[in-house]
């Protein structure tokens, strides 16, 4: 059922303009309706009463048949069953689901929920996230009266990932275990006879007497899969998924939206719904996650102390993926970034004089300040930049190195993507989900500096390349695109394959939404 109504009035600013149900108890999740208030207004329009109409949809779908629901139990049983079908039928009210795998980083893990969840609008899934404890400690619930994670195995203990041998037949007891070279996997059962393609390129399920779908089919959609998992982006092998596949198990550690708009299954579904393709991130990200009230304490706890007096915030996201990387290579391109693009000049007309009066004015000068907000593993790059720019540099944490299935850390992690999302402009280090998901939820167009060569010793030697460049639009790149054209079978160049796709300037052979 839906939780209690809110005792205070909701206005269009709290829901985000309808991109929110009004169903939640405002207590339970207080980032929900104070978002807003932390972020610069961005430039976008407000959601399209479409993209409104099926994110009711979904949440009443959610709702339905989500874990707790009759309907689920029958499709965990079907699954468990799976090869002895028909346990009672193919009723029409049946359920179909979509289970996101837990894989990589936050930013990667992040990017890849929003895509699982769009592509579940699309294709009338229930989206489940495995994330364990981790995500119902980050995020809250975001679909009234259901929740959106896979519930636990049963009688799950430490031991039993591993040893007993699972009695259970469920997928869901070893997701962790699917991977490329798994029977399940789409691309597998493409080249494994499981299918059959007619001569007008129409796909189904092949079978000894009659076309039987599998129950469950595993989507690998991770970073260098290959020519039969890509297969996934084509009109043929999504009409083969819609039909009768009740669940579907995806691993991606990419925001495979783009590659979305280009399946022509699709393509009319999402440009109805983003009349601004560049939004796709900045409102389903805003509209799923919202931060635990853990998180959203440290966020604005630290927003208070040590960004709100400041005139304007210059956040740069420092993120190196070479060890050997020389950091002071790394420093020098952010100091050209913030120093050519002049962001830590406050324009004459933003600084601050409140009357003649010299007491107010020395005052009020204090407001005429500059912060620059840091974040990175290590400290060294905050306190360099503190010397070289004899201005208040602010770093909320620095971790050393990255961790695994560890609350505290991740919590940190989606703290500072939130507080750069708060900043005045933004300077990140391209390749980096943890930038992306800061500027996408942000709406802010960030500068970001290309990842030099591994053996470089300077950011110029690949090429003239500036510090950094501002970024066509505020949505995620797609960092492996499938370039193949289902119709023609010929790969084909995709920047400008649609009106709105573009290559993404950090990562040559990604494309993004402009
Ligand atoms: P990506 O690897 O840059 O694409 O981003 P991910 O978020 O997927 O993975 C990087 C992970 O390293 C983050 O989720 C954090 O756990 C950690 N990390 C990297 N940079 C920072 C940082 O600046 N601050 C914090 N707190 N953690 C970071």
């Amino acid at each position: 059922g839906v939780e209690d109504i809110p005792p205070w009035n909701l206005t269009a600013a709290h829901l985000l303009d309808g991109l929110l149900t009004p169903d939640f108890s405002h207590r339970s999740c207080r980032s929900r309706y104070e978002f807003a208030r932390y972020y610069k207004k961005s430039s976008h329009k407000p959601p399209s009463p479409y993209l409104i109409a099926k994110l009711r949809k979904q949440e009443a779908l959610q709702r339905r048949c989500g874990p707790g629901t009759a309907a689920h139990e029958k499709a965990l049983r079907r699954l468990e069953s799976s090869g002895d079908d028909d346990l009672d039928g193919n009723d029409d009210d049946e359920c179909r689901y979509l289970v996101y795998i837990s894989y990589r980083g936050l930013g990667n893990r992040m990017l890849a929920i929003a895509s699982a969840f769009l592509y579940a609008v699309l294709t009338d899934r229930v989206l489940l996230v495995d994330g364990g404890k981790d995500v119902a400690d980050l995020f809250c619930e975001p679909f009234p009266g259901a929740t959106w994670l896979l519930p636990p195995p049963p009688s799950a203990g430490w031991w039993s990932s591993w040893w007993p041998p699972s009695s259970s037949s469920s997928p869901l007891n070893r997701l962790q275990s699917f991977d490329q070279e798994s029977k399940e996997s789409l691309g597998n059962m493409l080249q494994s006879g499981a299918t059959v393609s007619d001569e007008t390129g129409n796909v189904t399920w092949s079978s000894e007497e009659k076309n039987t779908p599998p129950a469950y089919v595993y989507l690998h959609l991770a970073g260098g899969y290959g020519y039969h998992d890509k297969l996934f982006f084509c009109g043929a092998h999504q009409r083969l998924l819609l039909s009768e596949v009740p669940w579907l198990l995806m691993r991606t550690d990419n925001y495979i939206v783009p590659g979305l708009f280009l399946i022509p299954t699709f393509r009319a579904e999402l440009e109805a719904m983003f009349p601004e393709k560049d939004a796709v991130f900045y409102l389903i990200g805003r509209y799923l996650f919202h931060p635990s009230n853990a998180v959203w304490h440290a966020v604005t706890t630290y927003h208070r102390a040590h960004l709100a007096g400041a005139r304007r915030v210059v956040g740069v996201q420092i993120r190196v993926f070479h060890k050997k990387q020389p950091r002071q290579l790394v420093l020098d391109q952010a100091l050209a970034c913030v120093r050519n693009e002049k962001l830590l000049i406050l324009l004459p007309e933003t600084i601050h004089i409140a009357g003649n009066n010299n007491a107010t004015l020395s005052s009020s000068s204090k407001k005429n300040n500059v912060v620059v907000l840091v974040t990175s593993l290590s400290s060294w790059y905050s306190e360099r930049m503190r010397e070289e720019l004899g201005l208040e540099v602010r770093q909320p944490s620095h971790e050393g190195r990255q961790r695994w299935r560890d609350a505290a850390h991740d919590r940190r992690a989606l703290s500072e993507m939130l507080l750069l999302g708060t900043c005045d402009a933004l300077v990140t280090s391209g390749f980096s989900t943890f930038g992306y998901v800061a500027q996408g939820l942000a709406g802010l167009r960030p500068w970001v500096m290309h990842r030099p060569p591994m053996w470089a010793h300077d950011w110029r030697e690949d090429g003239l390349q500036p510090p950094c460049r501002r970024v066509a639009s505020v949505d995620p790149c797609f960092h492996s695109p499938s370039a193949y054209d289902c119709a023609t079978g010929r790969d084909v160049e995709l920047d400008g394959v649609a009106p709105y796709v573009r290559r993404c300037v950090d990562v040559s052979w990604g494309i993004k939404l402009v």
